[in-house]
């Protein structure tokens, strides 16, 4: 039995490289195979939403499947044994609930974005079943600048809060992020945190990767500076390789030190 019982892996920019063809390397499957084999557990742990990213997963073509897909960072569902993805109720239902007050309450906000987005043709909202959801924005420089201005504009909010991918944000409710939906899954499971594995490489994995969630934080070589910062200042390892083959890197490198 290995230490590490869950992997929770960001997809995009962590296992597959962004323009890449998308599928599993083979050093990454080696250390799939060998963690299911000894009874782990594999969350794919994303923004996405569940129909792309279970597009994401179909294409990666791993020997194995993931047991959990934790979509939009912050909701859950698990595969049952006939390969459909079914919700876990309870946590998934709280979070739409304590979304749909948060953003009720958060309409002057809105109307500022809207006025905002208006006046800048680099800024896009972006919305799900009719309602604003985030921001897309041309350029990561362009949201970098957005931003500075919504932490601003937040000050006084409370519960508001955001997760950010590269030219993409969405707005979230502050217990909501890739961390607490790590942290529920490992209550439901049972797994303490000294036996998870996170890997990111963007600023919306921050959150798994500051120590809180996972024991064993870890990063592709081409994560961005910040999430290289919080895995060193939480114990981690920042990996060689880029993408699939530095998770794998990093498992490896978690393995030889435990059994040193
Ligand atoms: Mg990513």
């Amino acid at each position: 039995m290995s230490h590490l019982r869950l992997l929770s892996t960001d997809f995009d920019g962590t296992l597959i490289e962004h323009f890449s063809h998308g599928r599993c390397t083979a050093d990454f499957a080696d250390v799939l195979r060998h963690h299911k084999k000894h009874g782990g557990v594999w969350a794919v742990n994303t923004g996405r939403g569940l129909v792309h990213a279970i597009e994401g997963v179909e294409k990666f073509q791993a020997p194995v499947q993931p047991d959990f897909l934790l979509t939009n960072e912050r909701e859950i569902f698990h595969r049952s044994s006939d390969g459909r993805w079914m919700p876990e109720k309870g946590w998934n239902q709280t979070c739409y609930e304590r979304h749909d007050e948060l953003f009720e309450n958060s309409q002057a906000l809105f109307d500022w974005l809207r006025s905002h987005a208006d006046l800048r043709p680099g800024i896009s909202i972006a919305e799900e079943d009719g309602r604003i959801c985030g921001v897309i924005t041309s350029t990561e420089s362009e949201m970098a600048e957005f931003v500075d201005l919504l932490e601003k504009k937040i000050a006084l909010l409370p519960d508001f809060s955001y997760q950010r991918n590269t030219i993409y944000l969405r707005f979230a409710h502050r217990d909501y992020h890739k961390g607490s939906a790590l942290g529920e899954l490992c209550r439901v499971l049972g797994i303490r945190h000294d036996e998870v594995l996170a890997a990111g490489d963007h600023f919306n994995d921050l959150p798994m990767l500051d120590g809180r969630f996972a024991a064993y934080p870890c990063c592709p070589s081409n994560a961005i500076p910040e999430v290289r910062e919080t895995v060193l200042a939480a114990g981690g390892h920042v990996a060689s390789l880029p993408a699939a083959n530095g998770v794998a890197e990093s498992w490896r490198f978690f393995h030889t030190e435990h059994n040193k």
